[in-house]
């Protein structure tokens, strides 16, 4: 891992003055300047992103893409070869808000992920367990259940998320124990049953703000972080992006 990635998952929000004002924010951050860093706008505004971040440092991203590869019938689709076509680097893949409002589920996730590697772009996958699951300290199982489909990526650039579902929106981080545990699980699984390289990241997500950041890239095991609602905050995000410069 060389240094830590940060990036910043708007969900479904923004408009174009909004995205202009935090993009020009964003730019004129110093912090941000000096990270590594991607935003994640929602699909209809990724052009105007594009040409706003043109020759930024700031890479452009995607919250989610078709697992249909090729061109065609498919109303309400953006295909990967689209997204890299308008300058998307990185695409989120198996968000858990995807998992549980859209019932996706491995099969089509794989699909997604073959597609995005296909078109050049950097997935991220996101993997992590509910309350329940963890409170039933089956949290493991369900992780490695989820990681299965990353086998057919070998060979190729990826990004692993790891985001308790129980910490996402919700104020309520994960201990640097329970993160540094899962990340050294998720590397361990990696490393032997997919074929991984060590240079694998493993992204933090869940209710990381400018007052955990620390703490949370403190840990070897963290190559960056997936942050919500605090990327939206352009003093949050230069915050948690400065933190993350800090531990490089
Ligand atoms: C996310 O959307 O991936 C996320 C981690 O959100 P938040 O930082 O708001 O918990």
């Amino acid at each position: 891992m060389t240094g830590k990635l940060v990036i910043g998952n708007w969900k479904m929000n923004g408009r174009l003055a909004a995205n202009l004002a935090l993009i020009d924010a964003l730019q004129a951050d110093a912090a941000v300047r000096a990270a590594q860093v991607a935003v994640t706008p929602p699909f209809a505004y990724l052009g105007q992103a594009a040409a706003l971040l043109a020759g930024s440092n700031i890479a452009l991203a995607a919250q989610d893409v078709s697992a249909f590869d090729k061109d065609g019938a498919y109303t309400g689709e953006v295909s990967a070869a689209m997204l890299a076509d308008v300058g998307c680097r990185y695409v989120l893949i198996g968000h858990s808000e995807r998992r549980q409002y859209f019932a996706e589920d491995n099969a089509l996730l794989a699909r997604k992920l073959r597609a995005a590697v296909a078109a050049g772009l950097v997935p991220v996958y996101c993997v992590g367990e509910t309350l329940a699951e963890r409170e039933a300290d089956a949290y493991k199982a369900v992780i490695a259940e989820q990681l299965t489909v990353l086998g057919a990526l070998a060979g190729h650039d990826y990004v692993v998320a790891y985001e308790p579902v129980w910490a996402i929106g919700t104020g309520k981080v994960a201990s640097v124990e329970q993160i540094d545990d899962v990340h050294q699980y998720i590397r361990a699984t990696l490393l032997q049953c997919h074929g991984a390289s060590d240079s694998i990241r493993v992204l933090y997500g869940g209710s990381v703000k400018a007052d955990n950041a620390d703490a949370i890239f403190s840990l070897q095991s963290v190559g960056g972080a997936l942050v919500g609602g605090a990327s939206l905050d352009v003093e949050s995000f230069g915050r948690i992006c400065q933190a993350a410069e800090k531990t490089v």
